[in-house]
């Protein structure tokens, strides 16, 4: 199974991936988690993406059709793949397009996670995040609590707040999202690959409807 998801930042799209990708054993290749290891690791892509993350806009668009030609062709994509976060505007759908057919893969599905904007501002910045990447296990101080403040239930690691969930970069990346996410919607809906899940509710009734839709 291929899956692409769209969503808002904030939408829940890593939430809902990392709950799919289980379910099904599929690699789920998060734009932003693959972006942040690299800025870790001062790779020569973090380098070049960093000044782009911290003002909230969106990393070159080479950085990104490289370091995913480079993912889609490893072995742990060979059984099936989550897209989180990539592609993010037309220019890299396109390219998408392009890395799937030297693939000889298609999309079965694309899921717009739909959430109205004034919920995913207050989602963003009471995100709290574990820093430990083996886990990358994602909280909200009043949605979805760790049981011990500030620390990861599953590994013990002191959770952080995302350098870009601060409320003033927040509005610039949905602008971002707004202008050159979205048209992605018709794209896919013009390849007939889209569906719209409500992104607003329970975790557990957003993932079944998103099961309801691969079924
Ligand atoms: P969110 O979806 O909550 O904004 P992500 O973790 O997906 O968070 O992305 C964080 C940042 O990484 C973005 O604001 C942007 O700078 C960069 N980024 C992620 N994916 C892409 C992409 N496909 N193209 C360009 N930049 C990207």
């Amino acid at each position: 199974m291929r899956i692409l998801f769209l969503g808002a930042p904030g939408a829940g799209k890593g939430t809902q991936c990392k709950k799919l990708a289980s379910k099904y054993s599929l690699a789920h290749l998060s734009s932003g988690d693959i972006l942040r290891d690299a800025v870790k690791n001062g790779t020569q892509a973090g380098l070049a993406a960093k000044e782009f993350m911290d003002k909230g806009m969106l990393v070159p668009d080479n950085v990104l059709i490289d370091l995913f030609r480079e993912k889609l062709a490893q072995p742990a994509c060979s059984k099936g793949f989550i897209l989180d976060g990539f592609p993010r505007n037309l220019a890299q759908a396109e390219s998408l397009d392009g890395l799937l057919s030297e693939l000889k893969a298609n999309l079965d599905k694309v899921i717009d996670l739909k959430t109205a904007d004034d919920l995913l501002e207050e989602r963003i910045t009471g995100r709290r995040v574990c820093p430990n990447k083996a886990c990358n296990a994602v909280y909200h101080i009043k949605f979805s609590k760790p049981k011990q403040d500030g620390v990861c239930d599953l590994c013990g690691t002191e959770l952080s707040h995302r350098s870009d969930d601060k409320p003033e970069l927040v509005k610039q990346r949905l602008s971002v999202y707004h202008e050159l996410t979205s048209p992605l919607i018709e794209f896919y809906r013009g390849k007939q690959l889209l569906a719209t899940v409500n992104g607003e509710g329970e975790q557990e009734q957003i993932f079944a409807d998103i099961l309801a839709t691969l079924n």
